[in-house]
Protein backbone atom coordinates (compact mmCIF):
# COMPACT_ATOMS: atom_id res chain seq x y z
CA UNK A 1 0.00 0.00 0.00
CA UNK A 2 1.31 3.34 -0.84
CA UNK A 3 1.50 5.86 2.14
CA UNK A 4 0.56 9.12 1.06
CA UNK A 5 2.48 11.70 2.88
CA UNK A 6 0.59 15.08 4.18
CA UNK A 7 2.99 18.74 3.29
CA UNK A 8 4.04 18.42 7.28
CA UNK A 9 5.46 15.31 7.00
CA UNK A 10 7.41 16.47 3.58
CA UNK A 11 8.71 19.03 5.57
CA UNK A 12 10.21 16.49 7.85
CA UNK A 13 11.15 14.61 5.57
CA UNK A 14 12.78 17.62 4.27
CA UNK A 15 15.08 17.84 7.88
CA UNK A 16 16.16 14.39 7.32
CA UNK A 17 16.85 14.43 3.22
CA UNK A 18 18.71 17.56 4.13
CA UNK A 19 20.63 15.79 6.85
CA UNK A 20 21.30 12.56 3.92
CA UNK A 21 22.83 15.86 1.81
CA UNK A 22 25.28 17.34 3.93
CA UNK A 23 27.06 13.97 5.45
CA UNK A 24 27.52 12.60 1.60
CA UNK A 25 28.69 16.16 0.34
CA UNK A 26 31.20 16.13 3.75
CA UNK A 27 32.24 12.86 2.40
CA UNK A 28 32.57 13.65 -1.34
CA UNK A 29 34.80 16.39 0.13
CA UNK A 30 37.14 14.17 2.46
CA UNK A 31 37.01 11.25 -0.42
CA UNK A 32 40.87 11.52 -1.05
CA UNK A 33 43.33 8.98 -1.77
CA UNK A 34 44.29 7.39 1.35
CA UNK A 35 41.57 7.78 3.26
CA UNK A 36 39.62 4.83 3.91
CA UNK A 37 35.97 4.12 3.50
CA UNK A 38 35.82 3.06 7.26
CA UNK A 39 37.46 6.57 7.84
CA UNK A 40 34.01 8.07 5.89
CA UNK A 41 31.74 5.85 7.67
CA UNK A 42 32.92 7.20 11.37
CA UNK A 43 32.49 10.72 9.84
CA UNK A 44 29.50 10.19 8.81
CA UNK A 45 27.64 8.18 11.65
CA UNK A 46 29.50 11.31 13.67
CA UNK A 47 27.76 13.85 11.88
CA UNK A 48 24.55 12.20 11.86
CA UNK A 49 24.48 11.23 15.81
CA UNK A 50 25.68 14.98 16.46
CA UNK A 51 22.59 16.73 14.44
CA UNK A 52 20.25 14.00 16.24
CA UNK A 53 19.77 11.52 13.68
CA UNK A 54 20.09 7.91 13.45
CA UNK A 55 22.44 6.56 10.70
CA UNK A 56 19.87 4.22 9.00
CA UNK A 57 21.67 1.71 7.58
CA UNK A 58 23.33 0.86 10.80
CA UNK A 59 22.11 -2.78 12.01
CA UNK A 60 19.55 -2.85 8.89
CA UNK A 61 17.86 -6.49 7.89
CA UNK A 62 16.26 -6.54 5.11
CA UNK A 63 13.08 -8.97 5.66
CA UNK A 64 13.78 -10.73 2.30
CA UNK A 65 16.79 -12.54 2.33
CA UNK A 66 18.52 -14.59 5.03
CA UNK A 67 21.68 -12.36 6.00
CA UNK A 68 23.25 -10.64 8.74
CA UNK A 69 22.50 -7.13 9.87
CA UNK A 70 24.50 -4.21 7.95
CA UNK A 71 27.13 -3.13 9.90
CA UNK A 72 27.73 0.62 8.96
CA UNK A 73 26.47 3.94 8.65
CA UNK A 74 27.15 4.18 5.02
CA UNK A 75 27.43 1.77 1.85
CA UNK A 76 30.60 2.54 0.33
CA UNK A 77 30.77 0.31 -2.93
CA UNK A 78 34.30 0.60 -4.95
CA UNK A 79 34.58 0.14 -8.60
CA UNK A 80 33.11 -2.97 -9.52
CA UNK A 81 30.77 -3.17 -6.17
CA UNK A 82 27.27 -2.06 -7.39
CA UNK A 83 25.73 -1.43 -3.96
CA UNK A 84 25.45 -2.70 -0.20
CA UNK A 85 29.51 -2.45 -0.20
CA UNK A 86 30.84 -2.34 3.93
CA UNK A 87 33.49 0.20 4.56
CA UNK A 88 36.50 -1.39 5.67
CA UNK A 89 39.99 -0.80 6.07
CA UNK A 90 40.72 -0.27 2.02
CA UNK A 91 42.30 2.84 1.22
CA UNK A 92 40.84 4.43 -1.64
CA UNK A 93 43.56 5.08 -4.69
CA UNK A 94 43.69 7.82 -7.37
CA UNK A 95 41.24 6.99 -9.95
CA UNK A 96 38.71 4.75 -7.89
CA UNK A 97 35.12 4.67 -8.40
CA UNK A 98 32.93 5.05 -5.00
CA UNK A 99 29.37 5.23 -4.47
CA UNK A 100 28.39 5.91 -1.37
CA UNK A 101 24.88 5.59 -0.38
CA UNK A 102 23.36 6.60 2.78
CA UNK A 103 20.08 7.04 5.02
CA UNK A 104 19.17 9.14 7.91
CA UNK A 105 15.99 8.61 10.45
CA UNK A 106 15.42 11.80 12.26
CA UNK A 107 12.09 13.34 14.15
CA UNK A 108 10.34 9.67 12.78
CA UNK A 109 11.11 10.49 8.92
CA UNK A 110 13.29 8.91 6.51
CA UNK A 111 16.11 10.29 3.83
CA UNK A 112 18.00 8.26 1.18
CA UNK A 113 20.19 9.33 -0.80
CA UNK A 114 23.60 7.96 -3.16
CA UNK A 115 26.30 10.11 -4.83
CA UNK A 116 29.14 7.82 -6.90
CA UNK A 117 32.58 10.24 -7.60
CA UNK A 118 35.78 9.21 -8.92
CA UNK A 119 38.78 9.84 -6.33
CA UNK A 120 41.45 11.99 -8.17
CA UNK A 121 41.27 11.41 -11.54
CA UNK A 122 39.21 8.65 -13.25
CA UNK A 123 39.37 7.85 -16.88
CA UNK A 124 37.12 9.05 -19.39
CA UNK A 125 34.89 5.85 -19.33
CA UNK A 126 34.12 6.27 -15.46
CA UNK A 127 33.71 9.97 -15.83
CA UNK A 128 31.30 8.92 -18.35
CA UNK A 129 29.42 6.55 -17.01
CA UNK A 130 29.23 8.72 -14.10
CA UNK A 131 27.67 11.20 -15.89
CA UNK A 132 25.32 8.89 -17.50
CA UNK A 133 23.78 7.28 -13.93
CA UNK A 134 23.31 11.05 -12.98
CA UNK A 135 21.68 12.42 -16.05
CA UNK A 136 19.00 8.93 -15.84
CA UNK A 137 18.41 9.97 -12.13
CA UNK A 138 17.78 13.60 -13.35
CA UNK A 139 15.42 12.44 -16.25
CA UNK A 140 13.35 9.92 -13.59
CA UNK A 141 12.92 13.07 -11.50
CA UNK A 142 11.10 14.87 -14.49
CA UNK A 143 8.77 12.50 -14.59
CA UNK A 144 7.34 13.05 -11.07
CA UNK A 145 4.67 15.02 -11.74
CA UNK A 146 0.56 13.80 -10.78
CA UNK A 147 -0.99 12.22 -13.15
CA UNK A 148 2.08 10.14 -14.94
CA UNK A 149 2.43 6.71 -14.03
CA UNK A 150 5.16 4.62 -12.07
CA UNK A 151 6.82 3.23 -14.78
CA UNK A 152 7.45 6.56 -16.75
CA UNK A 153 9.99 6.92 -14.39
CA UNK A 154 11.57 3.60 -14.73
CA UNK A 155 11.22 3.85 -18.85
CA UNK A 156 12.95 7.45 -18.60
CA UNK A 157 16.17 5.62 -16.71
CA UNK A 158 16.70 2.68 -18.80
CA UNK A 159 15.85 4.76 -22.01
CA UNK A 160 18.13 7.38 -20.71
CA UNK A 161 20.86 4.60 -20.28
CA UNK A 162 21.06 2.02 -22.51
CA UNK A 163 20.42 5.26 -25.59
CA UNK A 164 24.33 5.84 -24.56
CA UNK A 165 25.53 2.37 -24.67
CA UNK A 166 25.05 1.48 -20.63
CA UNK A 167 22.89 -1.12 -18.58
CA UNK A 168 20.73 -1.09 -15.97
CA UNK A 169 20.68 -3.46 -13.17
CA UNK A 170 17.64 -4.91 -12.70
CA UNK A 171 17.51 -6.99 -9.34
CA UNK A 172 18.02 -4.09 -7.12
CA UNK A 173 15.59 -1.53 -7.31
CA UNK A 174 14.28 1.95 -6.06
CA UNK A 175 11.32 2.06 -3.47
CA UNK A 176 8.60 4.22 -1.40
CA UNK A 177 10.21 5.94 2.00
CA UNK A 178 8.72 7.58 4.48
CA UNK A 179 8.39 6.51 8.09
CA UNK A 180 9.99 3.33 7.73
CA UNK A 181 13.13 3.66 5.16
CA UNK A 182 11.39 1.44 2.20
CA UNK A 183 7.82 1.45 1.36
CA UNK A 184 5.87 0.31 -1.40
CA UNK A 185 5.74 0.85 -4.05
CA UNK A 186 9.28 -0.46 -5.20
CA UNK A 187 10.59 1.57 -8.11
CA UNK A 188 12.08 -0.18 -10.89
CA UNK A 189 14.68 1.15 -12.97
CA UNK A 190 13.61 -0.16 -16.45
CA UNK A 191 10.45 -1.18 -17.73
CA UNK A 192 7.61 0.45 -20.85
CA UNK A 193 6.06 3.41 -19.70
CA UNK A 194 2.51 4.24 -18.92
CA UNK A 195 1.65 1.00 -16.48
CA UNK A 196 1.93 0.84 -12.45
CA UNK A 197 0.63 3.03 -10.45
CA UNK A 198 -0.83 6.96 -11.17
CA UNK A 199 1.49 9.67 -9.41
CA UNK A 200 -0.34 11.68 -6.69
CA UNK A 201 0.81 14.57 -4.78
CA UNK A 202 2.04 13.19 -1.46
CA UNK A 203 4.02 9.85 -2.70
CA UNK A 204 7.72 10.26 -2.15
CA UNK A 205 10.14 7.51 -3.36
CA UNK A 206 13.28 7.18 -3.59
CA UNK A 207 14.90 6.76 -6.83
CA UNK A 208 18.62 4.92 -7.67
CA UNK A 209 19.10 4.05 -10.96
CA UNK A 210 22.33 1.39 -10.79
CA UNK A 211 24.03 1.53 -13.92
CA UNK A 212 26.80 -1.23 -15.16
CA UNK A 213 29.29 -0.02 -17.92
CA UNK A 214 28.99 -3.66 -18.98
CA UNK A 215 26.65 -6.25 -18.72
CA UNK A 216 23.47 -5.59 -16.03
CA UNK A 217 23.82 -9.41 -14.51
CA UNK A 218 24.89 -8.96 -11.15
CA UNK A 219 25.86 -11.25 -7.80
CA UNK A 220 25.76 -10.78 -4.34
CA UNK A 221 28.45 -11.89 -1.91
CA UNK A 222 27.47 -14.84 0.33
CA UNK A 223 26.81 -13.21 3.28
CA UNK A 224 24.51 -11.15 0.78
CA UNK A 225 27.20 -7.51 0.87
CA UNK A 226 27.99 -6.48 -1.04
CA UNK A 227 26.84 -6.66 -4.70
CA UNK A 228 29.64 -7.54 -7.75
CA UNK A 229 28.74 -6.65 -11.40
CA UNK A 230 29.53 -10.33 -12.82
CA UNK A 231 31.79 -9.07 -15.42
CA UNK A 232 34.04 -7.26 -13.22
CA UNK A 233 33.17 -4.01 -15.24
CA UNK A 234 32.71 -1.00 -13.34
CA UNK A 235 29.24 0.50 -11.55
CA UNK A 236 27.89 3.52 -10.66
CA UNK A 237 24.77 4.60 -8.42
CA UNK A 238 22.57 7.92 -7.75
CA UNK A 239 19.96 8.25 -5.66
CA UNK A 240 17.72 10.95 -4.22
CA UNK A 241 14.27 10.84 -2.18
CA UNK A 242 12.06 13.00 -4.45
CA UNK A 243 7.97 13.76 -2.95
CA UNK A 244 5.48 14.36 -6.32
CA UNK A 245 3.92 17.51 -5.52
CA UNK A 246 0.88 19.64 -7.38
CA UNK A 247 4.04 21.73 -8.05
CA UNK A 248 6.27 18.83 -9.66
CA UNK A 249 8.98 17.14 -8.54
CA UNK A 250 10.26 18.28 -4.95
CA UNK A 251 14.05 16.77 -4.14
CA UNK A 252 14.31 16.45 -0.61
CA UNK A 253 17.90 15.25 -0.40
CA UNK A 254 19.37 18.37 -2.55
CA UNK A 255 21.40 20.01 -2.79
CA UNK A 256 24.62 17.63 -2.73
CA UNK A 257 28.26 19.19 -3.12
CA UNK A 258 30.13 16.58 -4.77
CA UNK A 259 33.17 19.17 -6.13
CA UNK A 260 34.55 20.83 -3.08
CA UNK A 261 38.48 20.42 -2.63
CA UNK A 262 38.95 17.20 -3.93
CA UNK A 263 42.73 17.47 -4.67
MG1 LIG B 1 17.43 3.62 -1.27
Amino acid sequence: MIILKSKEEIEKMRKAGKLVAEVLSEIARIAVPGVTTKELDSVAERLILESGGRPAFKGYQPDFIRCGHFPATLCTSLNNEVVHGVPDERALKEGDLLSVDTGVELDGYYGDAAISIIIGKGDPEAERLLEVTRGALEAAIQKCVPGNRLSDVSHAIQSFVESRGFQVVRRFVGHGIGRSMHEDPPVLNFGEPGKGPVLKPGMVIAIEPMVNAGTYEVDASPDYWPVYTRDGKLSAHFEHTVAVTEDGPDVLTAPIAITADRK
